[in-house]
C-alpha cells in the first residue's frame, strides 16, 4: 500500500501543496491533472523522496523509478551504459533486450546527445522499467513531443505497465492521457494546491 498524506509543503513564504492525501496499491495507476505551476513536480519529488523537506508522512515501496519531465541522462555514456550504470544487477543482454522493447537497441553505442528527443525519453522509460520498480513516478512524459511520437509512447507506455504492474503516478495535463492510463484522477488547483476533483477513469480503460 503507498500512502501520501502531505499536509503542508512550503518554498520559504510561498505554501504550494495543502492537505493532498490519497492511497494506492502496487499494480494501480494514479494519474495527476493540474495547471502549470500548480505544483505536480513538486508533489512527485516529494512521493519519490527526492524531497523530503515537507509537513506529512508518505508511506511507499522501497524500488522507486522516476521519469522526469526533461529525461535525465549520464551524457558521456553510451545509452546501453545509462541502463547497466544504474542496474548494475541488469546483464548486457538484459539491458539490450530492454532497448529493443522501447525501440531502440539499434541506438545502444551511440551517446544520449545523439539521439532524438523521443528515443531520449524511450530510453529514460527502458531505464525505469529495467529496474522492476514497485513504484513508478512519470512527470508529463509526453510532454512536447509531436502527436504520432507522443501517441507511441503511451501505448509503449501501457504496455510496460501492462508486463511489470508497478503503481504508477502519472502526472500529466492531458485528461485523455490520464483516462486512458488512469484508475483514477486526481485534479490539482489552488494556492496552495488543494486536491478539488476525483474522478474514476472509463470504464473498460482501467490499469
Ligand atoms: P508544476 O509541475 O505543476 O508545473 P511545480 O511543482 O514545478 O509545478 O511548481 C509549483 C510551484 O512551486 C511554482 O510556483 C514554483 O515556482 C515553485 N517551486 C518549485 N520548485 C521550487 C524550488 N526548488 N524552489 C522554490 N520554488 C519552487
Ligand atoms: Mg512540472
Amino acid at each position: 500500500m503507498i500512502r501520501i498524506d502531505v499536509r503542508r509543503k512550503a518554498f520559504g513564504e510561498e505554501e504550494v501543496l495543502r492537505d493532498i492525501r490519497f492511497e494506492m496499491e502496487i499494480g494501480e495507476t494514479v494519474a495527476i491533472l493540474g495547471p502549470s505551476g500548480v505544483g505536480k513536480s513538486t508533489l512527485l519529488r516529494l512521493v519519490a523522496g527526492i524531497d523530503t523537506a515537507f509537513e506529512g508522512e508518505i508511506t511507499r515501496p522501497e524500488n522507486i523509478a522516476m521519469v522526469f519531465q526533461e529525461p535525465v541522462l549520464l551524457p558521456w555514456r553510451s545509452v546501453i551504459e545509462n541502463l547497466t550504470l544504474v542496474h548494475p544487477q541488469l546483464g548486457s543482454q538484459a539491458a539490450l533486450s530492454a532497448l529493443e522493447r522501447t525501440g531502440i537497441a539499434d541506438r545502444a553505442g551511440l551517446f544520449p546527445g545523439q539521439l532524438s528527443l523521443g528515443q531520449q525519453r524511450r530510453l529514460a522509460l527502458a531505464r525505469a522499467f529495467a529496474g522492476r520498480p514497485e513504484l513508478l513516478v512519470l512527470d508529463e512524459p509526453y510532454v512536447s513531443l509531436d502527436p504520432a511520437m507522443a501517441e507511441d509512447m503511451l501505448a509503449l507506455t501501457e504496455a510496460l505497465i501492462a508486463e511489470t504492474a508497478p503503481a504508477v503516478i502519472l502526472v500529466t495535463h492531458s485528461e485523455a492521457e490520464a483516462r486512458r492510463l488512469a484508475r483514477s484522477c486526481l485534479r490539482l488547483a489552488g494556492k496552495p494546491a488543494t486536491i478539488i476533483e476525483e474522478f474514476a477513469a472509463a470504464p473498460g480503460r482501467a490499469s
